[in-house]
């Protein structure tokens, strides 16, 4: 780059010539943070975050501003071969010094969110079905109220950290290629301050673990994979940071009489020989109360009927699912004498034939239609 074609590194910058340092410092980072080009996909922004740096490394740095300021570009290494990226990468050192802190960098002890928690809730089969209220208890890191999270001892402050000078950097210039390395400081972590005399309460910590008690409010419908999010109520977050989220998992108990499948409620009716031959109203328990249902003559082990709407509630949607009564022939195992002979005279009557109906396709026909065949 030849230094006639060069842009003036005011300009650059959008600062006056009498600009002081710290004017200077904030025109640099909004336009670096701008221009990035981790965050900055159009053309030509890697190429004017590097100009960006350029006039920066030499505004920002006494000598080098005072020798522009009177030779104009030509007072800068002779205005040739000037670039300072010549060596590694540096993106990742700025990036981390600028961004590092904010978004909870590895190293960091800047601001950071505080962690998720997950609480397993156990909820009987009717409170999934129709939802419900429950308090719940956890323990988690709250702010810690004798230092109010700052990590100093009450009645002292943090002081500005000594080694970056309080603006959370270090700057180190590899002066081979005329480039300024910045990176978080070691000491405070990017704060710019530390804690001459730690809080007894959190030992610094700015966090404390204590029990909390919440309300969680569950819909209705809901089921083993369903997780209620509860935002901010996971742990605090650390030096100011935003509050983690509280996920509350859900263990649903099996019931004695029926079992879910979506939003269908299947029952099992068990039924004699008797009513199953001659049909009967029976009462079938739902999980709103009993309800009559008139099973007719000549029902079947697996045959269904359908209790409408008296399933689950829909999670997103209104209505509910139905319930699902599945017949189950009972062949008594035991006979009083008086039973017996009635069987008996009753085997008279259906003669040779093996079972007595014209309909023979029952089990065989459900194996194969579970089968696909
Ligand atoms: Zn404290
Ligand atoms: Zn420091």
């Amino acid at each position: 780059m030849a230094a006639g074609t060069k842009r003036d590194y005011y300009e650059v910058l959008g600062v006056q010539r009498n600009a002081s340092p710290d004017e200077v410092k904030k025109a640099f980072r909004r336009l670096a943070r701008e221009y990035h080009p981790d965050v900055n996909k159009e053309p030509g922004a890697e190429a004017k975050f590097k100009e960006i740096n350029e006039a920066y490394e030499v505004l920002s740095d006494e000598q080098k501003r005072a020798m522009y300021d009177r030779f104009g570009h030509a007072g800068m290494n002779g205005g040739a071969g000037f670039d300072p990226f010549a060596a590694g990468d540096p993106f990742s050192t700025i990036f981390d010094a600028f961004f590092g802190g904010q978004a909870g960098g590895r190293n960091s002890r800047g601001p950071q969110r505080g962690a998720d928690l997950r609480y397993n809730m156990s909820l009987t089969f009717e409170e999934a079905v129709f939802g419900c209220e429950k308090e719940i208890e956890f323990r988690r890191l709250e702010m810690c109220p004798a230092c109010h999270g700052n990590g100093a001892e009450p009645g002292t402050d943090p002081v500005r950290c000594t080694r970056c000078g309080g603006t959370g950097e270090l700057r180190q210039r590899a002066p081979l290629f005329n480039m300024v390395t910045v990176t978080t400081c070691d000491t405070c972590g990017g704060t710019g301050q530390v804690i001459p005399i730690p809080c007894r309460e959190c030992r610094g910590e700015g966090r404390v673990r204590k029990p909390r008690k919440i309300t969680v409010k569950v819909p209705a419908g809901v089921d083993s994979s369903s997780q209620i999010r509860i935002s901010g109520e996971g742990e605090s977050g650390f030096r100011g940071g935003p509050n983690g989220n509280l996920y509350v998992a859900l263990d649903i108990q099996p019931h004695p009489h029926f079992v879910r499948d979506g939003n269908d409620i299947i029952y099992e009716l068990r039924l004699n020989v008797a009513q199953a031959a001659l049909g009967d109203e029976v009462e079938v328990p739902t999980v709103d109360g009993n309800e009559r249902l008139r099973v007719p003559a000549g029902t079947q082990t697996g045959q269904t009927f359908r209790i409408a709407g008296k399933g689950v509630p829909y999670l997103r949607q209104k209505g509910r699912g139905d319930q699902v009564v599945m017949a189950r022939v009972v062949v008594p195992g035991r006979l009083s004498d008086q039973q017996r002979r009635l069987f008996q005279e009753l085997a008279q009557t259906f003669g040779p034939e093996q079972a007595g109906g014209e309909r023979d396709d029952g089990l065989l026909g459900k194996i194969k239609d579970a089968l696909g065949i």
